[in-house]
């Protein structure tokens, strides 16, 4: 199916003439055939399926595949083309997404989750949000881009890992291979939200930072023996009195640049209470009773300090016998600039018992600092979001997931979430049941993505 882009309304709520009716219709199209094909670890994982989609419509938008590689690794592929600058001597911009998209079971749909649906403006399907219609909005823009005659004078590179919801092995191939990057514009990170009343859009944050992952696993051993004959230690009462001691200790909160901007411009949106702490809380880190209001609230107690919390916990190994070994999970959310060495450091001081073992045992994450707030890519954004969404505000955020973005911030190349899609936070369903995208968001995402990379390619 396809929809006449000249029928779309914004999402101002206006019917304007269509600025790129041929951008339009190709995005959506991208992003129904992508949502088809089940890129999900395992067998039948349909990644390179993804990746040979997007290449054709860059060939066919005159890209020469001679520029554009797919790689297969394990089970999925990765993605680079290579759009050549006029100036060599200049370091690339890079476009970086993903290709595959999260398990689900259609059993739990009301939709299948691997067959596109548009209906009541929405597009729906599993990767509609995460992040196959990023990635659509992205190729069409780039097509576009070319057919009005622009030349970049840096080179732009859109890569698209393969396995940024599992495995991260392709992101971190591609962080290395592109470590010599001006910068990189993850679209799989920050976007709009629109009014839960009206639908409009209400602010946009672009995420210049996010928190790193670790896991550490904490071990008591003790040399156990029978249940009848209780010994005063016990390696399952020892492991909770540091669980305890830890749900029990707060982080110093901190601030950043970006968490600081973010506190100040996003409070407004914020019920009173809420917003009078962000603003206390960015004007001075160390005001009590900011911080208790922040750390009571899920949503924004890990915008102000590293968080530790048990996850996990096993131990004993019969009925009838004194544990001889527990052991837990504590899951880390670390703020950025820490290392996770200096978090083991801390956790140790504040269990006070060198009997208690921890060992970080996180897979797939590094450690890595915010990017800075760089006056060009900060003027850029601004920029794009002015001509796509005039007059709404546009400030920086500070994410509490994993991106892809971590892998590069690794390697100091600044990276900065900055997809153009909005969304209302009651519709965010990504890696859930129903994943769906207001199909509003087309034709002023292949606007804004016309205006950044002319603004960042020159
Ligand atoms: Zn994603």
């Amino acid at each position: 199916m396809v929809v006449a882009a000249s029928s779309w309304i914004d999402a101002a709520g206006q019917s304007s003439p269509p600025l790129h009716p041929a951008a339009d219709v190709q995005a959506l199209e991208l992003a129904r055939q992508a949502i088809a094909f089940r890129s999900v670890k395992g067998s039948g994982n349909q990644t390179i399926k993804v990746a040979e989609l997007f290449r054709d419509a860059l060939v066919g938008g005159g890209f020469s595949s001679a520029d554009i590689s797919i790689t297969p690794v394990d089970d999925t592929a990765y993605m680079v083309a290579r759009w050549r600058g006029s100036d060599p001597s200049l370091k690339p911009l890079v476009i970086s997404g993903h290709l595959d998209v999260v398990e689900a079971k259609a059993a739990d749909w009301q939709r299948d989750p691997f067959t596109a649906v548009v209906e009541n403006g929405y597009l729906y399907g599993r990767g509609a949000s995460d992040m196959k219609f990023d990635a659509a909005l992205a190729i069409a823009a780039i097509v576009e881009l070319k057919a009005q005659g622009f030349v970049p004078r840096r080179d732009i590179v859109i890569e698209f890992s393969g396995d940024e919801e599992t495995d991260m092995k392709t992101s971190a191939i591609i962080a290395e291979r592109f470590s010599n990057a001006e910068l990189v514009v993850n679209i799989d990170g920050g976007g709009g939200t629109f009014d839960e009343q009206t639908g409009r859009p209400l602010y946009f944050t672009w995420q210049g930072a996010e928190k790193t992952y670790a896991d550490f696993e904490l071990t008591v051993t003790n040399p156990g023996g029978h249940s009848s004959q209780p010994r005063a230690d016990s390696a399952i009462n020892q492991l909770s009195r540091a669980l305890l001691k830890i749900a029990a200790y707060r982080f110093t909160p901190e601030l950043n640049d970006i968490s600081r901007t973010y506190f100040v411009k996003a409070a407004q949106y914020e019920k009173p209470e809420i917003a009078a702490a962000m603003k206390a809380f960015a004007a001075n880190p160390a005001d009590a009773k900011a911080i208790e209001t922040l750390a009571a609230d899920p949503s924004h107690v890990g915008q102000i300090g590293t968080t530790c919390v048990t996850t996990m916990i096993s131990g004993g190994h019969a009925q009838n016998a004194l544990p001889q070994r527990a052991s837990a999970n504590v899951n880390c959310r670390i703020f950025p600039g820490h290392k996770p060495a200096d978090i083991v450091a801390e956790l140790a001081r504040v269990i006070g018992d060198p009997e208690v073992h921890i060992k970080d045992v996180t897979e797939g994450s590094v450690a890595n600092d915010a990017s800075p707030m760089r006056p060009d890519f900060v003027a850029a954004v601004e920029g794009a979001m002015a001509v796509a969404y005039p007059g709404v505000p546009v400030f920086p955020s500070m994410a509490s997931g994993a991106s892809d973005s971590m892998w590069f911030r690794y390697h100091h190349v600044p990276s900065y979430g900055a997809s153009p899609v909005f969304i209302k936070s009651s519709d965010d369903f990504s890696h859930g049941l129903n994943e769906r995208i207001s199909i509003a968001n087309i034709s002023p995402g292949i606007t804004y993505y016309l205006a950044l990379l002319r603004a960042l390619a020159k």
